[in-house]
C-alpha cells in the first residue's frame, strides 16, 4: 500500500491488454512523459491472459494479430491459441521495457477530473495516483456477463464462466453443460467433448459458422519471413487487404453476402448431413449479424453425437438437472457459461466522472458516445482505447487500437506544439462523428440483419460497439489527430510534464 499522497505522473493507462501495452511500448519509445499501466490483474496479457478454456485460439491470422512495431516470424500456426498470444504480450511488456511502469494488483475504482488542478484524480486498490492524460484500455470483452438463470446459484456442480476457467474441475467421466453459440463456446465444445463423458451444448440462436483452414508455418516459411527483408510486411499487407474484403459481406452488396452466406450453409450442409440437426443449425437472420464463427471442429462433434445440441436456451436449474426452455432436462455435473460479456455498457465507465462530476456511464446512459471513437465531451485529457465504435467484425482488432495509438499521441503532441495541458473536444465535433456513425451503420447487416447482437446497445438500437466501415477508413480518419473540434487550455497551476 502506497502513502496517503497521490503518486503524481503524466500519464496513466488503465489496462495491460493489447491496448494499454500497445500504447506503453509507443510513449517508452518514442517520448519522455512519466507514465503508468495500472493493471488489476497480476500479469499483462488481457483478453489472451484471462481465457484459458480449452481450445481458446484468435480468429485473425497471427501475423495480422500483432503489433506492427513488433512483428514475429516465428508464429507457429497461421492463427494463433491464446497461450501463444499471451506469451508474446508477456515478451513485448519485458523487452520493451515495461515492467517498471506496470502496477499490479492495483483495480482503479474510480477516476475524477479535478478541474482547479487539471488533473485526473485516480482511487485504486493500492492507493491514490494523479495524472494529466488518462488514457483507458479496460478491454470491451473483459467483463463477463452472468445470466440470470433461475436455480444457478444453487447448480449442485461447479459453474464457471468461459473467461474464468477453472482448471482444477476435472472435466473426465462428467456432464458438462455449455450455455451459448458464441465464438468461446463453439470452441470450447468440441475440445471438452474429448474428455467429458457427455456435453450438451444449450443453443439460444444458432452461429454461421466457416471453415477455419488452420495451418503450421513450415521451417522454410518461418526462414523466408525471418530472413527476407520486408517478407512480414509483405504477408501481413495481404491478409489485412483480404481481411477488408470481409467488409462489404457487412455492408449489404448483395453478391457478397449472398457468397459469404453460401460458403457458410455450404460448410454446414458437407459437415452434417443429418437434415434435422442441419435444420437446427441454420440461423434465421443474416450472415454477419452475430459474429461469424471460424470452426473445423464444430459441426463434426454435433454431426457424431460427441456434443448433444438443446436447440433452445438454458431456462433453470435444480440441483444438478437442467431444464432447457424446450422442457428438456439433462443431468449435469459442470456447467460452463460461454455467455459473453458486457460490450455496450462498460462496468469502467461507471467509475469515471468528468467535468462537473458527471459520471461517464450517464453521458452514455442511451450508449457509448465518442467522438474520433476515442475522445468524450466534458471528459478533458481522457482517451478511450477500443471504446464506442472502435471495433470490427471483420479484420483484426490490434490495426484499430494502433490507430488510435497514433491518435493519441498526436494529441499530445499537438498539446506540446500549443503549449497547452488540458484537451477537450466539444460537443458538436462529437455529435457530428456520431450522425456519421449512425449514417454509416444504417445499411449495415448488424442493424438490418434481423438479430440481437453485442454490437448494438438496445437502449438506443445504435451501433455503439462496431466502427460502421473498412478498417483501412478508420486509419484514414482517426489515425492522424485532427484539432478542429477541441479545445485546448492552460493548467490553472504549473505543471510539470
Ligand atoms: C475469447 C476471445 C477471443 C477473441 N478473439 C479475437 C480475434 O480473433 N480477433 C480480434 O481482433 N479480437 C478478438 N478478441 C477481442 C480482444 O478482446 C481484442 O482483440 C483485444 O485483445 C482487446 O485488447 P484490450 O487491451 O482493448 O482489452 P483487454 O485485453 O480486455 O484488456 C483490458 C485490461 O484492462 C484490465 N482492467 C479492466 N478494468 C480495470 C480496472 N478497473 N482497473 C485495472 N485494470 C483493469 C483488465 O484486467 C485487462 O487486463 C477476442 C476476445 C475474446 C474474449
Amino acid at each position: 500500500m502506497i502513502g496517503l499522497q497521490p503518486v503524481e505522473v503524466d500519464t496513466i493507462i488503465v489496462g495491460s491488454g493489447m491496448g494499454g501495452l500497445g500504447m506503453g511500448i509507443r510513449l517508452a519509445r518514442e517520448t519522455e512523459r512519466s507514465f503508468l499501466i495500472l493493471e488489476r490483474a497480476h500479469d499483462v496479457g488481457g483478453t489472451w491472459r484471462d481465457n484459458t478454456y480449452p481450445g481458446v485460439a484468435c480468429d485473425i491470422p497471427s501475423h495480422l494479430y500483432s503489433f506492427s512495431y513488433r512483428t514475429k516470424s516465428d508464429w507457429g500456426q497461421f492463427y494463433a491459441d491464446g497461450a501463444q498470444i499471451h506469451r508474446y504480450l508477456q515478451d513485448a511488456a519485458r523487452q520493451e521495457g515495461l515492467l517498471p511502469h506496470l502496477r499490479f494488483g492495483t483495480d482503479v475504482r474510480q477516476m475524477r477530473w479535478q478541474p482547479d488542478v487539471a488533473r485526473w484524480q485516480l482511487d485504486t486498490t493500492t492507493g491514490s495516483y494523479r495524472c494529466r492524460v488518462l488514457i483507458i484500455a479496460a478491454g470491451r470483452l473483459s467483463e463477463p456477463r452472468i445470466p440470470e438463470i433461475p436455480g444457478l446459484t444453487g447448480f449442485a456442480g461447479p459453474v464457471f464462466h468461459s473467461s474464468a476457467w477453472d482448471h482444477s474441475v476435472e472435466l473426465a467421466g462428467q456432464r458438462v453443460g455449455v450455455v451459448g453459440t458464441g465464438a468461446s463456446a463453439i470452441q470450447i465444445a468440441p475440445n471438452i467433448a474429448r474428455v467429458a463423458e457427455s456435453v450438451v451444448l444449450f443453443q439460444r440462436t444458432a452461429a454461421y459458422v466457416v471453415p477455419r483452414a488452420d495451418r503450421t508455418y513450415s521451417d522454410a516459411e518461418m526462414r523466408l519471413l525471418a530472413q527476407v527483408p520486408g517478407e512480414i510486411e509483405r504477408l501481413r499487407s495481404q491478409l489485412f487487404w483480404e481481411a477488408e474484403a470481409g467488409f462489404a459481406k457487412r455492408v449489404g452488396l448483395p453478391a457478397a453476402v449472398a457468397e459469404f452466406r453460401d460458403v457458410a450453409l455450404g460448410h454446414l450442409a458437407s459437415q452434417v448431413s443429418d437434415p434435422e440437426l442441419r435444420a437446427r443449425l441454420t440461423p434465421s437472420y443474416e450472415i454477419g449479424c452475430k459474429r461469424v464463427v471460424l470452426s473445423d471442429e464444430f459441426y463434426p462433434a454435433l454431426s457424431t453425437g460427441a456434443v448433444a445440441l438443446e436447440p433452445s436456451a438454458l431456462d433453470s436449474l435444480h440441483s444438478h438437472r437442467a431444464t432447457a426452455a424446450s422442457g428438456a432436462e439433462y443431468e449435469l455435473d459442470v456447467l460452463v457459461l460461454a455467455t459473453g460479456f458486457h460490450t455496450t455498457q462498460p462496468p469502467f465507465a461507471t467509475r469515471v466522472f468528468g467535468r462537473e462530476g458527471i459520471a461517464l456511464s450517464d453521458r452514455w446512459s442511451r450508449g457509448m458516445v465518442a467522438h474520433a471513437s476515442t475522445t468524450v465531451a466534458g471528459f478533458p485529457n481522457l482517451f478511450v482505447i477500443d471504446g464506442p465504435n472502435a471495433s470490427l467484425g471483420h479484420n483484426s482488432a490490434v490495426h484499430m487500437i494502433e490507430t488510435q495509438i497514433g491518435f493519441i499521441l498526436g494529441a499530445l503532441d499537438h498539446l506540446e506544439l500549443v503549449n497547452a495541458d488540458v484537451l477537450e473536444v466539444g460537443r458538436e465535433a462529437e455529435d457530428a462523428w456520431m450522425s456519421e456513425i449512425d449514417r454509416r451503420s444504417a445499411s449495415t447487416v448488424w442493424l438490418t440483419g434481423g438479430c440481437s447482437s453485442w454490437y448494438v446497445d438496445d437502449r438506443s438500437d445504435r451501433l455503439t460497439l462496431l466502427w460502421p466501415d473498412f478498417a483501412f477508413a478508420f486509419r484514414d480518419e482517426v489515425g492522424t489527430f485532427d484539432p478542429r473540434g477541441y479545445r485546448v487550455s492552460r493548467a490553472p497551476v504549473a505543471v510539470a510534464h
